[in-house]
C-alpha cells in the first residue's frame, strides 16, 4: 500500500526539481529577479548573447538617441571577440551582466563547471571594459541548486525576465515590436537579443530594427527605462 505514496513522493520531487530548473524566475533554487520591484510605468530593456558587430552598434545608437539606458547580459566568448563593443556598452552608461562564457544550459552541469563558466564569462567582461558584472542571467534561464549560490558568491545578482518575445526566431521587425508592446507592463523586465548564443555571426538585425520603435512607443505610453538594479 505504501508503493503509490512513495511513487507519488518521487513524482512530486522530480516535478519540483524540473520547476526550479525550467522556470526562469522560480524561487525553488533561490530567487531570480523576474520583474522590477515597482508598479510605476518603468521597464528594463535587457539584451542577451552579445555583443554582435551588426546588431549591438545600432541598438546602442538608438538607445543613445532616446537617452535610454538598458542592461546587456554579455556572453564571455563574444566579449573576447569584440571587446571594443563591450567597452562601448560600458562607457555609454548601460548596465552589464554576465551571461557565462560558453552558453551551455546549466541545469545538469555540476558546480565545478558552473563556477568555471561564470568565472570565465565575468573575466572576459572585466578584461574588455575594466568592470566586473554585478548581475547574472543563466542561458535560457536554466538553473540548478548551485547556480544561484555560485553567482552570488561572485557578487552577481541572479536575474530572470518578465517577457520574452522570441525575437531570436526572427519573426520580423513588426512582430517583435508588436509582441513587446502587447506584453509590456509596469515593472516588466523585457528580454531581447543583440547576439546569438550559438553563432557569433548570428543575425540580430531584426531586433536592432525594432528597438527604436519599442523605445519610442513605450515612451509615448509614459514608460521610463531603467537598468536592472544590482541590489
Ligand atoms: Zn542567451
Amino acid at each position: 500500500m505504501n508503493a503509490p505514496l512513495v511513487l507519488g513522493g518521487a513524482t512530486v520531487a522530480v516535478g519540483l526539481a524540473a520547476h526550479g530548473a525550467f522556470y526562469r524566475n522560480s524561487a525553488l533554487f533561490g530567487a531570480a529577479l523576474g520583474r522590477l520591484p515597482t508598479d510605476r510605468r518603468e521597464v528594463a530593456l535587457t539584451f542577451d548573447d552579445g555583443p554582435n558587430p551588426d546588431a549591438t552598434p545600432p541598438i546602442l545608437d538608438a538607445l543613445a538617441q532616446a537617452g535610454v539606458h538598458a542592461t546587456f547580459f554579455i556572453l564571455g566568448r563574444h566579449a573576447e571577440r569584440w571587446p571594443a563593443l563591450v567597452r562601448r556598452v560600458h562607457d555609454e552608461g548601460h548596465a552589464i551582466g554576465n551571461h557565462g562564457y560558453y552558453h551551455r544550459k546549466l541545469h545538469f552541469k555540476g558546480p565545478r563547471y558552473v563556477r568555471h563558466d561564470l568565472g570565465r564569462g565575468a573575466d572576459a567582461i572585466a578584461q574588455a571594459c575594466g568592470a566586473r558584472p554585478a548581475l547574472f542571467r543563466a542561458p535560457h534561464g536554466f538553473r540548478s541548486p548551485w547556480v544561484n549560490a555560485i553567482a552570488r558568491s561572485m557578487g552577481e545578482r541572479v536575474i530572470g525576465w518578465s517577457l520574452g518575445v522570441w525575437d531570436s526566431d526572427r519573426p520580423g521587425v513588426d512582430e517583435i515590436v508588436h509582441r513587446t508592446l502587447a506584453g509590456a507592463r509596469p515593472g516588466s523586465i523585457l528580454l531581447l537579443h543583440d547576439g546569438d548564443g550559438y553563432d557569433p555571426a548570428g543575425d540580430r538585425r531584426q531586433t536592432a530594427g525594432a528597438v527604436p520603435r519599442i523605445v519610442g512607443q513605450l515612451a509615448a505610453r509614459g514608460y521610463a527605462f531603467v537598468p536592472v538594479p544590482a541590489a
